[in-house]
Order: structure tokens, then sequence, then C-alpha cells
């Protein structure tokens, strides 16, 4: 379901726009129903409160948690979704009050070092599947507030929704801009469409090398933009936006955490307004990558701080379940817990 289909129904209901705002304020911020009362934040139409429960119920019932794996740090969990028709996407509860949800069922980037990539895409999620994500997490931390487009799927190759869904949040869902975070390998016209969005979430870019030739083998289907065109863009997006850029890097043993990489994020980032996200692969069966040692990741990290670069290394808690995208999905797919 996409949120243009549920404004339609409530308009067929004798809604204004002020009323499918409170009704998707209700949805999104998990507000009481009192059955038969109208809601404290305003006014409806009978039409639309005698619709109310059976929409409520509707929209929850658009993902059902599966399974629940909690990491190790105590805080996070990844969680299996099932979605109607039977496919399931992966959501993440991260420490400090954050979710990571799903925008696609699958991804058409391919990137070498993820598992969800590896079948290519399935399916795009609908913006209110979207959404639900964030309502279900709602329901398991009240305190929410942030969510990050980080989870399964190429945000930008499912554009509309998504910018649907950061439009709804941010208006109604009681999110300030900053709180959102788009993540992207890289689109020019997800850069476009962030310029004009009238909620400008924050951007995270997936850099993973400063190498033209090994990203296009990394990131096989990502669209041709050199690392310098898309820091360029990036940067200037985050002095349009006001937010750093998070700049996002799986580091992968012997593939990208040379010394010619690290003189290229040098000469990339320096004096750029963000901050690079480390993130030490997670090993998965049938990757052929490796992880580094932590020692080696943080000699790493605290080089490039030293010259001049913001780097922050994430460290292991909640790394069981933050860093291994689309693993969660392909153990169901063939039947393992
Ligand atoms: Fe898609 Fe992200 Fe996985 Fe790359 S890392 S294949 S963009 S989900």
């Amino acid at each position: 379901m996409l949120i243009s289909d549920l404004r339609q129904r409530l308009r067929a209901l004798g809604a204004n726009p002020a009323h499918e705002s409170r009704v998707l304020r209700h949805w999104v911020q998990c507000l009481p129903l009192d059955a038969g009362k109208q809601p404290l934040h305003g006014w409806l139409p009978k039409a639309v409160m005698e619709a109310l429960p059976g929409l409520m119920a509707e929209l929850q019932g658009l993902v059902a948690l599966r399974s629940e794996h909690a990491g190790s740090d105590g805080e996070s969990a990844r969680l299996l979704l099932g979605l109607n028709d039977g496919q399931t996407v992966e959501t993440v509860l991260l420490p400090r009050e954050g979710v990571c949800v799903s925008s696609q069922v699958g991804c058409a980037v391919g990137c070498r070092f993820c598992m969800t990539g590896v079948d290519g895409l399935i399916r795009q999620v609908g913006s209110a599947e979207i959404v639900a994500q964030v309502v279900l997490a709602r329901r398991k931390q009240p305190k929410l507030r942030k969510v990050v487009f980080m989870g399964m799927g190429e945000p930008s190759h499912n554009l509309a929704s998504v910018l649907d869904a950061i439009t709804l949040l941010g208006r109604e869902g009681g999110f300030a801009h900053k709180q959102l975070v788009f993540s992207t390998v890289g689109d020019e016209r997800a850069f476009a469409a962030l310029n004009e969005a009238e909620v400008k979430p924050a951007l995270a870019l997936s850099l993973h090398t400063t190498d033209a030739a090994k990203r296009a083998d990394l990131l096989p289907r990502a669209p041709r933009l050199s690392p310098e065109a898309l820091v360029e863009a990036a940067d200037a997006y985050a002095r349009a936006s006001g937010y750093p850029i998070q700049y996002q890097w799986t580091l992968l043993d012997g593939v990208n955490d040379g010394p010619e990489e690290l003189d290229g994020i040098v000469r990339l980032l320096k004096g750029r307004y963000g901050l690079l996200n480390m993130i030490p692969f997670n090993s998965a069966e049938g990757l052929p990558f490796q992880r580094p040692s932590w020692e080696r990741a943080r000699a790493i990290a605290a080089e490039l701080s030293s010259r001049g670069v913001l780097t922050k290394l994430r460290d292991s808690a909640g790394q069981d379940v933050e860093g291994g995208c689309g693993q969660l999905r392909a153990r169901e797919a063939v039947g393992r817990p």
C-alpha cells in the first residue's frame, strides 16, 4: 500500500487534508484509539471515525513480526518482518533509540559484500510498508528518535516511496529532519530530488573506496559517478541542508584498507562537511571477503582522524545485528534459524 492510496481512501470518506493529517499522526505516533471517541488532537468526520479502527488494524497488519534476534549489546535487535504477499524484509532496532528500515525486497545494486544484493531486486517496498516498519519499531521503543533508510534495498531505486515516507515521518511522525537519514550509493536523481524535498533528511553516502574502477567492481550496478563527483554532490547537499554527510565505508581486509585508499580518503574528504563511518565487514558465508582485525581497523581510524578526516569506527556493540544486512532473510530462505 502507498500513502497516496491511504489518503485517497480517507478523501472518499469525506476527509480534508487536515483530517488526513490527524489520522496519519494517529497511526505513525501510535496514539491510543478510544473506541467511538473523537481523538484528542482534533475532530474527524463521522465516516472517518467509523472506519478508523478497521483502517488502523489494516495498517498495523502491513508488517508482521516473524522473528527477532537480540544483539549482544542488549539494546539492538534484528527483526525479520513478513509482508502481506509472503515476502520478508529486515528492520533493525539500533542502540540509542534508532531504527533501520528496508526500502526494497532484495536490491539491484548487487554489492559484492552484501547478502541482500545476491538475488537482485525482488520488489519495491511500498511507502506505507516503510512507515509500518517505523510504527512497529515505535511500539517496541516508544522513545524512538531516529530513522535510517539503510536496511535492505537502495533508497534511490524506490525514490518516490522513500521520499513520501520521509515527508510523512517529518510532518506527522514527530521526527526532525536530521533524525531521518537517507542512505544511498549515490544517484543523480536522488541528489536532485533531495535538494527539492520539503523534508530534507540527513544523507549517508556509501563510498567504500576512492578508486572508481574498484568501486565499479564492488558495487557493480551503482550509477557510474566517480568518487570525486559523489563527494562533490554530497558536500553541496550537506551545505544546503545544514547536516553533515555520513560517508559509509565497509572495511574489507586487503581490499580497501591499504595506504593508497587512506591517501585517497584524505584527498577526497579532508575539509568536507561530514564524517567517515568505518564499519568492519561482518563475515558472511558465501561472500568472498574477510573482516580485518579490530586493532587494524582502530589504527586506520586513528590515522585518518590524525590526518584531518573525522572518522568514527562503529564499535562492536550491536554489530552482530547491524553489520550483515540480508543475512536473516537469506538464512530463512534456506530454512536455517
Ligand atoms: Fe543494495 Fe545496500 Fe546491499 Fe549494496 S549494500 S546491495 S546498495 S542493500
